[in-house]
């Protein structure tokens, strides 16, 4: 089938990980969230990831805080939690306030319960290809997808748009690692590229991390190409019973006759986040107990 099915994918790791951790005799492995502010996408992403968690058998536990939260108290809990040795993984909800420092946040997290991959450490052992540590969740999904549905990067010239710490830049790194999974060749474009169509149109993998809704349209890319759509945006639709609906970053319709194989938007990268998320957590519950 063209369209690659995330969601049956995640499932799949979902089931691997709770026949996992069903054979863990004692305490679970356990995750704790932080959340900040009430923002109704944080506190579906968060929904979503407690529910996920408790299927799969990990323990999970939630932290909400005011907005007007302060960095010192944020800290505090953020210490607490390092301290605690029955949670194995952290999970600070992003965005948070801008009034918060997100990266130091990041950065205090134990690195070793750092499921998110966000912490300096973490981030540094992508680059020197270390897989102790922990890689962030939707760059580990893609490269998770590509394993699973048997699409080899090895020699080909991966188009990736964004350069986030999130997304793009990692997934970037991952893809041109020294390994069987990667040894792409990649090209990093952004909001300051020149060209860009010239540029995607070369690519055998275009991986889209822009935040646009349907931004990359059919015109700009190979026939052929491995399509992977990591956007997730809101836009306005009346008819729907939220009022809105989620669209990628690509425009689907146009793309999909061109592409060999594409992930739509939903149901193709979003839910590999959060199985990655799981993975990660036990992880650190194998890792801290061996
Ligand atoms: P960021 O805003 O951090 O990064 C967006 C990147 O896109 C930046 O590097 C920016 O360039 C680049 N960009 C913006 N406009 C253009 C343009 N016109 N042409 C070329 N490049 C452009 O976003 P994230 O990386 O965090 O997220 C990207 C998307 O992925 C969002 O839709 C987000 O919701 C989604 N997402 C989905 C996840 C999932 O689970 N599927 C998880 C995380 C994110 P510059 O650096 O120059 O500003």
């Amino acid at each position: 089938m063209k369209a690659i099915n995330g969601k049956q994918i995640a499932s799949d790791i979902v089931d691997e990980l709770t026949a996992k951790t069903a054979s863990i005799q004692g305490p679970k492995p356990c995750i704790a969230f932080i959340r900040v502010g009430e923002d109704p996408a944080s506190v579906s992403y968060v929904r979503g990831k407690n529910r996920t968690a408790e299927k799969i058998g990990i323990t999970p536990l939630l932290f909400a805080f005011e907005d007007s939260i302060s960095q010192e108290t944020l800290d505090a809990k953020i210490d607490e939690l390092n301290a605690d040795a029955s949670v194995n993984g952290i999970l600070i909800q992003s965005p948070l306030p801008s009034h918060l420092d997100e990266q130091s946040a990041f950065n205090r997290i134990d690195p070793n319960k750092d499921v998110d991959g966000f912490h300096v450490i973490n981030a540094g052992r992508v680059v020197q290809e270390d897989s102790a540590g922990f890689v962030s969740c939707t760059p580990a999904g893609i490269i998770e997808i590509c394993q699973r549905e048997g699409i080899s990067l090895e020699g080909k010239h991966v188009v990736v748009i964004g350069r986030s710490l999130i997304v793009g830049k990692t997934f970037a790194l991952l893809a041109m690692q020294n390994g069987p999974q990667a040894n792409a060749t990649v090209t990093v474009c952004h909001s300051r590229t020149r060209n860009l169509k010239e540029i995607t149109r070369q690519a055998d993998v275009l991986v889209a991390a822009i935040g646009r809704p349907e931004m990359v349209t059919g015109d700009m890319i190979k026939d052929g190409a491995v399509v992977i759509d990591v956007g997730i945006n809101r836009v306005e639709d009346a008819s729907k019973k939220k009022g809105y609906k989620l669209v990628g970053d690509v425009n689907f319709a146009e793309a999909e006759p061109i592409a060999s194989r594409i992930t739509p938007v939903p149901g193709g990268v979003g839910p590999m986040t959060v199985a990655m998320l799981m993975k990660n957590t036990v992880k650190a519950y194998e890792l801290q107990n061996s």
